[in-house]
């Protein structure tokens, strides 16, 4: 792997009420519009500075108030919060630790990662925006009964790989990340149409999917590249040394 990507790590948010509120309005959002969260099933963990935050077991997402989220030290302590932490909380606290570069994680139970995980059936790179902000194949964990919430955690970390920011688990659903909220959300969004594209693409008569170097060049680009001057030098008829560089304007929550 490219030493630059092998060595990326997430800068932790500050735990604000607004960070608060964003993760809120992120499962309504998964919940109302999108249709991965399904009631209380669904949720969502963010890399703070003392931790860990963590959205609450079992209150559907339209009771949940800022108080609510569950602040858990690296070593799976609850540090504040009344409620109870969701129950998949050792798998968010295991993929955050193996994956340094991740700074939110959403578990979710969309429709079709579900049929994958179904299958449990691993996702290739088949779209050049899941090789861009996806990262790679997405891995399939074995089943766990539910309940087992360590073995369940385990599977995870064991199956997600250095690439992918995403991991199914076998008849359950999908776990996907990004450096923030707006990433991790477009993140379930592109493996869920990817899985689409893979699953209709067999029925229709095969799938083409991305060689390995070729993914892996886009999603460098991705991280590195994709939007400055240096992205479109090869078209972009002036002098780029007179242009300031353009800067990523950091999203809602973030600091991308
Ligand atoms: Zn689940």
């Amino acid at each position: 792997m490219n030493k630059q990507i092998q060595n990326l790590s997430a800068v932790p948010f500050q735990d604000t009420v607004e960070l608060r509120n964003e993760m809120i309005a992120c499962g309504l959002h998964l919940r109302d519009k999108l249709g991965y969260f399904i009631s209380s099933w669904g949720n969502i963990s963010v890399r703070v500075e003392e931790g860990m935050l963590v959205t609450p077991s079992r209150i559907t997402y339209h009771l949940i108030v800022p108080e609510d989220m569950v602040l858990l030290s690296w070593e799976g302590r609850r540090l504040s919060g009344n409620r109870v932490p969701t129950s998949e909380c050792e798998m968010h606290r295991r993929l955050m630790l193996e994956r340094p570069d991740v700074g939110v994680w959403i578990h979710h139970h969309g429709p079709w990662s579900s049929v994958l995980a179904g299958m449990g059936k691993a996702l290739p790179v088949v779209a050049d925006d899941m090789a861009e902000l996806v990262g790679g194949e997405v891995r399939c964990a074995p089943h766990v009964v539910a309940g087992k919430h360590l073995e369940l955690a385990l599977a995870a970390q064991k199956a997600i790989g250095p690439d992918a920011w995403a991991v199914l688990l076998a008849n359950h659903g999908v776990v996907c990340g990004g450096r923030n909220i707006d990433e991790a959300l477009a993140c379930c969004q592109i493996v869920e149409k990817s899985a689409m594209m893979f699953i209709f693409g067999s029925l229709l008569g095969g799938v083409r999917v991305i060689e390995e170097p070729l993914w892996r060049e886009e999603r460098e680009r991705y991280l590195f590249r994709y939007g400055t001057l240096e992205d479109v030098k090869d078209v972009l008829q002036e002098n780029t040394s007179k242009q300031p560089t353009l800067e990523t304007r950091p999203t809602k929550t973030g600091k991308t």
